[in-house]
């Protein structure tokens, strides 16, 4: 065991426990707040600078990290930030209705945007991400693609090459990464959505030097349905045994009883009411849609409660109360009490958040101090997820 001076830098040996959580952490905080010097990111994540040094050393010389030196009022430090020689990532989000692919480098510069319309068979959908991995490999010859991050509207299967179930595509056993990996030759990684938008949030709040709060949190991503991430000690949390993969399904929970039917074949499930799906048909008073008639998309109900509607405001602000019911008891089972909405309903947060909180107060949460519920970022719900999965997974390996 060590002992001694040597207790701080053993933080990161390999062996340690806590290893692959720090080192992570590290080349997180790298990522976040290129360019950084090797003092910050030892004040930042309280770890001496020799650790630091030992950590980085074996990737800078082989050429994923550099270091330079700039020019600054205090002097010439030099910093470290990530080669965008380093390779390519590919990141696809297979969304309900619409899918998006881009291409990233460790730098975080973001290419090669494209989006479309989810097929509903499977088999169509996964032909067209491969017709787009091909061309996109073609436009970035003579770089190296390091992998392929897949999030998807469902659980992952354990070894994160499969989709389990996608309830609202209505998909099962999808052997995502094998069909895939012709086309990528690279490795592949499937996660499920709301895990990817934590993982996006994690690095996001490292950046905004909140590391408190980049460690441990909840992320409740709605869009037509609702998944939850969960990130604790920095890592994100999974599920064990059988149930690795399918932590965070609380979309399914019931909130109430002989409720609305799901596409999961239950009823009274969370998602049925407070997506940002379910907006939509709570602003039409949930009555069938007359021929030709289309749901109004989610940003059109905001746009008109900004201009005053309401009955677009108290739509909004039951969404806010049955998303806050659903909160109150994801932080009851999970005792993790920061919470993170991510997804389309950030667009609507000003009107959400008060009978959203409300809804909090009412419950035995309210008996705990520092709680709290805030808006993220809507892009790592999309494409911002699945890079970060492809990245994350080759920084894991380096
Ligand atoms: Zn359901």
């Amino acid at each position: 065991m060590d002992s001694g001076p040597a207790v701080q830098s053993a933080l990161l040996r390999k062996g340690d426990l806590n290893f692959a959580a720090k080192r992570s952490m590290l080349l997180k905080l790298i990522r976040a707040a290129q360019p950084i010097t090797r003092t910050a990111i030892a004040e930042r994540l309280k770890i001496d600078k020799s650790t630091v040094t030992e950590n980085v050393k074996p990737l800078i010389d082989r050429g994923i990290l550099r270091e330079d030196v700039i020019e600054s009022e205090s002097g010439r430090p030099r910093v470290l930030s990530f080669a965008a020689s380093a390779g390519y990532f590919i990141g696809v989000n297979l969304g309900v209705r619409h899918s998006q692919i881009g291409v990233t480098n460790l730098v975080g510069e973001v290419s090669d945007e494209d989006e479309f319309e989810t097929p509903k068979d499977f088999r169509r959908a996964l032909q067209l991400v491969d017709e787009r991995i091909k061309s996109i490999r073609l436009a970035h010859s003579g770089e190296q693609l390091r992998g392929v991050g897949v999030s998807v509207p469902g659980m992952a299967d354990a070894s994160r090459r499969e989709l389990v179930y996608a309830p609202n595509l209505n998909w099962r056993g999808v052997a995502i990464a094998e069909h895939l990996q012709k086309s990528a030759e690279a490795p592949i990684v499937i996660e499920n959505d709301s895990t990817a938008a934590a993982m996006f949030e994690s690095r996001v709040k490292i950046g905004e030097s909140r590391e408190s709060s980049a460690s441990n949190f909840i992320l409740v991503r709605s869009g037509t349905g609702i998944g939850v991430g969960m990130v604790i000690g920095g890592e994100v949390y999974r599920g064990t045994g059988a149930g690795r993969g399918i932590a965070g399904e609380f979309g399914h929970m019931t909130i109430v009883a002989g409720g609305k039917s799901c596409v999961c074949g239950n009823r009274g499930c969370w998602e049925q009411y407070a997506s940002a799906a379910a907006t939509a048909s709570l602003y039409l008073g949930d009555r069938p849609l007359r021929p030709g008639q289309t749901l109004p998309r989610f940003v059109e109900i905001v746009a008109k409660a900004e201009n005053g509607e309401v009955r677009s405001r108290r739509t909004l602000e039951r969404i806010g109360d049955y998303l806050g019911i659903g909160i109150a008891n994801v932080i009851m089972g999970t005792g993790v009490p920061r919470v993170i909405i991510s997804g389309r309903l950030v667009f609507g947060w000003k009107f959400i958040a008060g009978p959203l909180n409300d809804a909090i107060r009412r419950s035995i949460i309210n008996n705990i101090e520092g709680w709290s519920v805030e808006p993220g970022s809507p892009s790592g719900s999309a494409l911002g997820g699945a890079l970060e999965v492809a990245v994350e997974e080759y920084l894991n390996t380096v």
